[in-house]
């Protein structure tokens, strides 16, 4: 089995940037990611964000707002950076504690700095097949892991397991827009194993330490794991049981050094469009 590492997807994602960096002619965009509270997988998010732009020769912020200010308060500092013309990209992290009403921040956010796809604007970019908006990062790092491995998407039978609007329904719809044959998978989903092991690609996004086992997995395919998890000994690890799957999967991504990687670059990516947009460059 082919270890897929999220470097080289990475690699040629940086490429993209310094060409799109050259376009902006020294004029170096800011990212800006907003974060309410100190949860750790957030800060984990953050910290990866932050070296992959500053690896990328991109400039970054964190805004940190405490895990108790009122919803009145955010919204107020939220416009703030959503307006500044400095920030050419927002990073908003999520979920927002309850007092905040997520629904109407995404709202507000300006679909052109919306660099994670939240705004309603850019998911119905998504689902019409409009490639002008920005997708979820996620989403579109599995795409682009596929593309850099040389593996041919059209046509191809591919299941995904998870429906959530960040990972499983937008990369329905990126694929789906690359003319594969895409069965989307859930809690409710029966007979989860065969749909899975049916799959020439196989998508794991369901956040459960190690479910897809040997048992899931069909003769040759390509097992791209998006899980981040932590298993019970405190390391990091995907959905997939790894080592279960090496003498069937042709392919696999490995977690850490997989989608999660590649996740940070096409958000860098993103930043540098949404500047050029700006610019209109
Ligand atoms: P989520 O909102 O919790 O959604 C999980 C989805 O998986 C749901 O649709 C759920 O089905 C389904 N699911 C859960 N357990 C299942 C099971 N036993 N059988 C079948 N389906 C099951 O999670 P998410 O935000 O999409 O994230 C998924 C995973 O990706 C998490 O581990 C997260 O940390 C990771 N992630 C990684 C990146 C990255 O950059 N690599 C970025 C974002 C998220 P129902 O809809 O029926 O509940």
């Amino acid at each position: 089995m082919r270890i897929l590492k999220g470097a080289d997807a990475s690699a040629a994602i940086k490429i993209q940037v310094a060409e799109g960096l050259e376009r902006l002619k020294g004029k170096v965009p800011k990212l800006g990611i907003i974060r309410v509270g100190e949860r750790a997988d957030d800060k984990s998010y953050e910290r990866g964000a932050v070296k992959r732009m500053e690896s990328f020769g991109l400039r970054v912020q964190s805004y940190v707002y405490p895990e108790k200010i009122s919803h009145e308060d955010f919204e107020k500092e939220f416009r703030t950076i959503n307006e500044d013309p400095d920030v050419a990209g927002i990073l908003l992290l999520r979920p927002l504690p309850g007092q905040i009403s997520e629904k109407q921040i995404e709202n507000m956010i300006d679909p052109a700095k919306d660099l994670d796809g939240i705004s309603p604007a850019n998911i119905a970019k998504v689902f019409a097949g409009d490639s002008t908006g920005f997708a979820p990062c996620t989403a579109e790092a599995v795409v682009e892991m596929l593309k850099a491995a040389g593996i041919s998407i059209s046509g191809k039978r591919i299941t995904i397991v998870g429906r959530s609007m960040v990972v499983g329904r937008p990369l329905s719809m990126l694929l789906l827009q690359e003319n594969a044959t895409v069965t989307i998978c859930h809690t409710r989903t029966r007979e989860l194993a065969g749909a899975c092991r049916s799959a020439e690609i196989l998508v794991a996004a369901a956040g459960k330490a190690g479910m897809i086992d040997q048992s899931f997995v069909g003769k040759d395919a390509v097992v791209i794991d998006v899980g981040i998890n932590v298993d019970e000994k405190g390391r990091l690890c995907g959905d997939v049981d790894f080592d279960s799957i090496t003498e069937i999967a042709s392919m696999a991504t490995p977690v850490p050094g997989g989608v999660g990687v590649v996740t940070t670059a096409v958000l860098a990516k993103h930043l540098v469009r949404a500047a050029g947009l700006a610019q209109k460059v």
